[in-house]
């Protein structure tokens, strides 16, 4: 009798061991919705949140249906997007009164041309570096 009460209160012990492991760590595979009462496998149709880099199914990929922390960041990020949006508007429309929008010849076209070959430069100088190594 002794030993079997002895047994259960190891089991006990560690089912609160596997309880703290399972709250504290994302237990779940990678492919279920990362919202704890949820099941939702997340491989055929998952959204990972940019704030806690979980995955999410359809139902809980928004950050205020999954987790209140995540719902605050989403919170002061929107205003700080929509502060930056505003402002991006504010500049285009000084820079180009009255006319609608101008294709190409934008300086934003020549810096990423310059870009592009500042990269390719770089990737002729790692390939180099790569044979002369071997
Ligand atoms: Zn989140
Ligand atoms: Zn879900």
């Amino acid at each position: 009798m002794s030993k079997k009460q002895k047994n259960q209160k190891k089991d006990d012990e560690l089912d609160d061991l596997v309880n703290h492991i399972l709250s504290s760590e994302p237990a779940k595979p990678n492919n279920e919705c990362g919202e704890k009462k949820c099941h939702q496998k997340t491989s055929l149709m998952g959204f990972s949140c940019a704030y806690c880099q979980r995955k999410f199914c359809m139902k809980h990929r928004l950050p205020e249906t999954h987790s209140t922390a995540c719902e605050e960041k989403a919170k002061s990020a929107s205003r700080a997007s929509y502060k930056q949006d505003s402002m991006r508007i504010i500049t285009e429309e000084k820079k180009k009164p009255g006319s609608t929008y101008a294709p190409g010849g934008s300086s934003e076209s020549k810096s990423r041309k310059n870009l592009e070959q500042r990269l390719k430069s770089k990737l002729n100088e790692h390939q180099k570096q790569r044979s002369s190594q071997k």
